[in-house]
């Protein structure tokens, strides 16, 4: 068996938010809470999930960028979850983001040229060498080597997302995580940049971690797909299998909103009750009682686990 790329294993990440009179945090969000996957190398793995489900602060643990308060992260088969500063930076060269705002996530006051330039220089390229990859990068990701001279915002936002990708590829990671690379840009430029994943993916033998609320664009480019509610995973399946047979009621009413591609067929539309709970005081049992239209008193008292109840396809709900 191969080792997968990545492996996550019980990662928690508890935010404090109230302290008491001798300093010690009582209350805790709990952003990401006992959250297992794996992704091996090649794949996409989509994640998904309303906005505070936990699915960005996912994507900043694999990064490092955030502590985390329990749990392991191994990146072929090495654990990156306790390492000091300075082996993180070195590590990061194999996994690198790519943000969801095209707009805030480049400088302003940097030319394109010294964005892309950054990661070069923090690894060790030499001058003739960061030049050459530049040029080379702004053509792989669809721009020119002319505009390595301009700023941020002589660019539409599309081509930000662009160059914001050409600074992921510009170490050469193995593991790229997106962080709703798309939600920013309009529909037709959506599918451009989504396709231009694809195709770097297969050109530099990518694999992705790729975070989106928004099921449709999931479908699109994952070879299997996590879908998260407060803090956790609540189902996890290859991506065909999801969509045809969804086993979750939370992902039921998530894919009963997107559109089929036939538009004579029409999907009947479950839609949740309440909002989502605050992950500062989650609901008791299954966190998903309060909204959920199957609920029973057993979802109110046991939490239920994710188990694979098909090959590869696991769920954690009471009634599967
Ligand atoms: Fe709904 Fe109960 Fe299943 Fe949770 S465990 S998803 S509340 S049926």
């Amino acid at each position: 068996m191969t080792t997968p790329l990545v492996e996550v294993k019980n990662i928690k990440k508890y935010f404090p938010i109230k302290k008491s009179l001798f300093g010690k945090s009582t209350s805790y969000v709990k952003a990401v809470d006992d959250v297992s996957f794996a992704i091996n190398k090649g794949e996409t793995l989509g994640l998904v999930g309303e906005s505070g489900c936990g699915k960005s602060t996912t994507g900043r643990l694999l990064m490092n960028l955030l502590e985390a308060t329990d749990g392991k992260i191994y990146f072929e088969g090495n654990e990156i979850t306790s390492l000091s500063e300075n082996e993180i930076r070195k590590a990061r060269k194999d996994f690198q983001m790519i943000f969801q705002d095209p707009y805030a996530s480049l400088n302003p006051r940097m030319t394109v040229k010294d964005i892309i330039n950054e990661p070069l220089i923090i690894h060790g390229f030499d001058k003739a060498s960061r030049m050459k990859r530049v040029k080379e990068l702004l053509e792989v990701v669809g721009l020119n080597a002319y505009h390595a001279e301009r700023y941020p915002h002589q660019f539409s936002g599309g081509q930000r997302q662009r160059i914001g990708i050409a600074r992921a590829l510009a170490v050469n990671p193995k593991l790229i995580i997106a962080d709703e690379p798309v939600s920013a840009l309009d529909v037709s430029i959506q599918s451009q940049i989504l396709n231009l994943l694809k195709d770097l993916q297969d050109r530099f033998d990518l694999t992705y971690l790729f975070i989106a609320h928004d099921l449709s664009v999931v479908e699109h480019i994952s070879d299997r797909v996590g879908v998260m509610y407060l803090g956790k995973i609540v189902e996890l399946a290859d991506k065909r299998e999801l969509y045809k047979n969804p086993q979750h009621p939370y992902t039921r009413s998530l894919l009963s909103a997107v559109p089929l591609p036939d538009p004579t067929v029409k999907r009947e539309r479950i839609i949740l009750k309440g909002d989502i709970p605050s992950p500062a005081n989650p609901p008791s049992g299954c966190t998903f009682h309060t909204r959920c239209p199957l609920a029973t008193e057993i979802c109110k008292q046991e939490i239920p686990q994710l188990r694979q109840n098909n090959e590869g396809h696991y769920v954690s709900c009471h009634l599967v």
